[in-house]
């Protein structure tokens, strides 16, 4: 029976990207091999606000405190926070997954499988999961990724057997890249990764989501954008204010609307800053 060790697993409105307020079902694997300790940092200086949270403190997800620099998910792939993330086997995670849904069935909603960095190790554990009768009637995944894991050979055969047609509906996968730019602490040539992501394209809708706090972020974009359209990347571009917290994200969410009205981008928000004060479990 294989197994996944899952962050957190809830039921909310998705708050980023092409899914905005869609009712989603968040699955949030453990371990991603970044730190983006760069966030809501003065260029070239790494957050160690996480660092200095005793884990030994807290044993759940909804007492941790909320950073307001460095990556905003860091118990989900920080290990001294793993003894916050169980393994479970597949069908317990798809019993719990349709338990959060006011129906206890899929209608309208969509899961998002996101981390961490779920591309990194549970490739080969999602189509057990997939493949659980409870699953049935899920007809959109979105997988939230830094861009970085390529699809394993395996993988890429069971998605293209869980986009077959069905009689009643058909299915659709949504990668949202939130590739990570040099404000995030990572470098470059670990971070854009341009034939990964256009691999992706050949499996589901494909669109980039940059993290913009200044004009300097702003123009790293715009060198990415221009290494992924090189590469072949046909999908559109997001930009998204930073900020994990309502003070950080208010300062800068109406600018960085402004940038991407001038780049003829599109803007995503953070709907669960300001409905939800970005809480564990949102
Ligand atoms: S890639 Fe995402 S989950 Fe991983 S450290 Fe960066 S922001 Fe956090």
């Amino acid at each position: 029976m294989s197994k996944i060790k899952v962050a957190e697993l809830f039921y909310s409105i998705q708050g980023e990207g092409r899914y905005m307020g869609v009712p989603s079902v968040f699955l949030r694997t453990f371990g991603c091999n970044f730190k983006c300790q760069g966030f809501g940092m003065p260029r070239g200086e790494l957050s160690s606000e996480a660092e200095n949270i005793d884990s030994s403190l807290y044993n759940e997800y909804k007492s941790l405190p909320l950073v307001s620099t460095g990556c905003d998910s860091y118990a989900s792939w920080d290990p001294r926070f793993k003894h916050l993330s169980p393994l479970l086997t597949c069908d317990s995670i798809a019993d719990a997954i349709v338990g959060t849904l006011p129906h206890k069935e899929w209608r309208d909603e969509h899961l998002v499988i996101t981390g961490g960095e779920p591309l990194l190790g549970w490739q080969k554990q999602y189509p057990d999961l997939l493949r659980n009768s409870k699953m049935l009637g899920l007809k959109e995944i979105t997988f939230e990724t830094n861009g970085t894991m390529r699809l394993t050979s395996e993988f890429k055969e069971y998605l293209l057997e869980w986009l077959m047609p069905h009689v009643n509906y058909t299915r659709e996968i949504t990668f949202s890249v939130s590739a990570k730019l040099p404000c995030s602490g990572e470098s470059w040539e670990d971070a854009i990764k341009p034939s990964v992501v256009v691999d992706y394209q050949r499996f589901g809708y494909t669109y980039l989501k940059f993290v913009i706090s200044t004009d300097e972020d702003l123009k790293d974009a715009e060198k990415a954008v221009e290494e992924y359209r090189d590469a072949g990347f046909t999908g559109p571009v997001y930009i998204m204010p930073v900020g994990g917290v309502d003070s950080v994200y208010t300062l800068n969410n109406r600018n960085v609307a402004e940038m991407a009205m001038r780049k003829g981008w599109r803007y995503s928000d953070r709907l669960q800053v300001p409905l939800f004060k970005n809480e564990w479990g949102t």
